[in-house]
């Protein structure tokens, strides 16, 4: 079996769908031009999208919200080395909404980069991505799932000082989908903007090194380095398509 083959048997993560980059590009719009959902000047606690994602997505809302930086996130973030300043949160009050069907949960994106934002446009559309990722993860949302042991198992550790960034966070089943998807997405989208050809972007998944954080902690796990170079695999194929074909 040739490097190819092996990386093509695991299963793939979410997918970056058109419409998730469209919500992510508008979050980063707003960012940068630092105005909320209503064009108004952006402050701490305000909205920045309020959105509606339909089935096959979560069929919730995803509310977008600006948070002062919080000391303790930061320090476990820095702590722990993750690299993600933002964190996802499920809306405590699982509220019905008549307009969009029963009992439809909004899930929270926290942002909580300081103002003025100075992060690089891909680099806030990534970690926005990262947290959209979570709230469409039937792992992280389907009831049924999140009183099976199996959860349990997973989210026991997460309380924990020091979790951020430990190798049970980056391998969790849902950061890996988060990581995975919106790196490669990124990754990928950056390569193509900068003219790399197809052959090199076949050649430089063939010698792929892990260079990031949760990179390093994929590639001790076998199964786990082929799920990424898999999905990598596939993103540059469906990007490079058209010339691929020709
Ligand atoms: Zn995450």
């Amino acid at each position: 079996m040739n490097w190819l083959q092996q990386i093509m048997k695991v299963g793939g993560p979410i997918k970056v769908t058109p419409d998730l980059v469209e919500l992510a590009d508008l979050v980063t719009d707003r960012l940068l031009e630092g105005i909320d959902e209503n064009g108004e000047p952006l402050e701490y606690g305000g909205c920045i999208a309020d959105k509606y994602l339909p089935i096959p997505y979560s069929g919730h809302r995803i509310i977008v919200v600006l948070q002062r930086p919080d000391q303790k996130q930061k320090e476990e973030n820095i702590h722990g080395n993750a690299e993600t300043p933002t964190w996802w949160q499920m809306n405590e009050q699982r509220r019905p909404t008549s307009e969009l069907g029963s009992s439809s949960a909004g899930c929270h994106v926290n942002l909580y980069y300081e103002l003025p934002i100075k992060a690089w446009r891909y680099d806030i559309r990534q970690v926005v991505l990262h947290e959209i990722i979570h709230c469409i993860d039937p792992k992280l949302n389907q009831e049924e799932l999140l009183n099976t042991k199996w959860h349990e198992k997973h989210r026991q550790t997460m309380d924990r000082p020091g979790y951020q960034g430990s190798p049970e966070y980056y391998t969790a089943p849902w950061e890996q989908d988060a990581y995975i998807s919106s790196t490669i997405y990124e990754m990928v989208q950056m390569w193509h903007r900068n003219g790399v050809s197809y052959n090199r972007a076949m050649e430089e998944i063939r010698s792929y090194p892990p260079q990031r954080t949760f990179e390093k902690e994929y590639a001790k796990n076998p199964q786990l380095w082929q799920r990424y170079m898999k999905h990598l695999y596939k993103v540059v194929q469906e990007v490079y398509q058209a010339e691929v074909v020709a």
